[in-house]
């Protein structure tokens, strides 16, 4: 789950890094009167879970309150990457940027471990600066059991060239990221720019923080700020059903219970030539309800063109799982073929009732997928 610049921001402040003033908003009105209490020179920025703002149109500095009122008014509404901007976020804009600095903690997954990572090319180009010259960005492994040692944040500063003035500052606020990633279970927490203002101090003027999904259950406060707005309609159906889907590029929509015979079932439709639409497991002990609703999720792509189910019954028992098959049927009206193997629990009533439908079925995995790529055409 990413949040957005406002809540990433406040975030790394609560443990210390320095951010300007600012306020989000939803109307011109609103932005105006937030303008006029800061101070008159703000930014307006749109609040979307995408980078580019920047390049996009979506960071406007503005001199006085009426204009940021008009620049609100064009940003939000903006379609940036194909999200809509709803919210903005008017920050007192910095007084002067001398530097743009790239500073982040993320995790190291080669290795195992949190890593800071930090470059002097800081700013919108930053991408380009780590693909075309690597050697800009400069890391440093943290010991979870040690945390940020000072001579880290000095190899660090001392690697991007950063005034010696600075360096204690920085140190904290190395710190400050590594413990609001630490605290809040971020997989990244990211600070670009992080800017040296006319004034000589480090700013945050930007903020980007992932968190980790299945710490959200011990974070109830980040889980309420999801912003589940910009979240594909079939995904956060998905996830309000307890069903993991995952949209694909391929056109044989996958129905399957458990992760494990998700990912061999896509695995066998490969060898057979087929190209899997989606990733999906319905989960352990999967009712008529959910098989529905899993149908329905596979049917809302386009792009599928037939589905196979490949469920083993343990818990989950296969009558269940075909009578499912059936009630979504009745539900959603569909030309587009079928395959179902069952196995296991109740596999051999399941298969009388997808019988008596006149489904097609069948016994292996092989079979199944098969037909599956049959129905699609034959083998890519
Ligand atoms: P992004 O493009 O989505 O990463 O959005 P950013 O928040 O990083 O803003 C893009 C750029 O706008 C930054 O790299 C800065 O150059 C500029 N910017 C952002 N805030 C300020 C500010 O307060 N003052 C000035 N002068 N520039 C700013
Ligand atoms: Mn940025």
């Amino acid at each position: 789950m990413n949040l957005h610049e406002y809540q990433a921001k406040r975030l790394f402040a609560e443990k210390g890094v320095p951010i300007p003033p600012g306020e989000v908003a939803m109307s011109p009105a609103e932005v105006r009167e937030i303008a006029r209490e800061l101070g008159g020179k703000v930014v307006v920025k749109a609040q979307v879970l995408t980078g580019g703002r920047g390049k996009a149109g979506g960071v406007k500095l503005a001199s006085t309150p009426d204009e940021a009122q008009k620049y609100a008014g064009q940003i939000l509404g903006m379609d940036i990457k194909g999200l809509r901007v709803r919210r903005v976020l008017i920050d007192q804009q910095a007084p002067g940027i001398e530097q743009e600095i790239y500073l982040a903690v993320l995790i190291d997954r080669g290795r195992r471990l949190p890593m800071i990572m930090a470059s002097a090319a800081g700013g919108m180009d930053i991408e380009e600066v780590a693909d075309k010259t690597p050697d800009k960005i400069v890391t440093s492994h943290i010991d979870p059991t040690l945390g940020v040692r000072s001579y880290q944040s000095t190899y660090i500063a001392s690697q991007i060239d950063l005034p010696r003035n600075l360096w204690r500052d920085f140190h904290n606020i190395v710190v400050g990221l590594y413990e609001c990633f630490k605290s809040n279970d971020a997989s990244l927490c990211e600070v670009n720019p992080l800017v040296i203002t006319g004034e000589g101090k480090l700013l945050a003027v930007d903020g980007k923080m992932s968190i980790d999904d299945n710490a959200l259950a011990r974070q109830p406060r980040l889980a309420e700020m999801r912003d589940i707005s910009d979240e594909p309609v079939s995904e956060k159906e998905a996830r309000l059903a307890g069903i993991n889907f995952i949209q694909l590029d391929g056109n044989i929509g996958c129905m399957v219970n458990g992760a494990g015979l998700a990912m061999t079932t896509m695995d066998i439709i490969k060898l057979f030539g087929g190209d899997p639409a989606n990733f999906l497991d319905i989960g352990g002990g999967a009712k008529a309800e959910q098989v529905a609703t899993a149908i329905r999720l596979i049917l809302s792509d386009p792009k599928v063109e037939a589905i196979l189910i490949n469920i083993f019954g343990g818990i989950t028992r296969g009558d269940e799982v075909a009578k499912g098959i059936i009630q979504a049927l009745d539900e959603v009206q569909t030309d587009i073929p079928m395959v179902v193997r069952l196995a296991g629990t109740n596999a051999e009533e399941g298969m009388a009732i997808l019988a008596d439908a006149e489904m097609e079925t069948a016994v292996t995995l092989s079979d199944a997928a098969r037909k599956a790529v049959a129905a699609v055409g034959g083998a890519r």
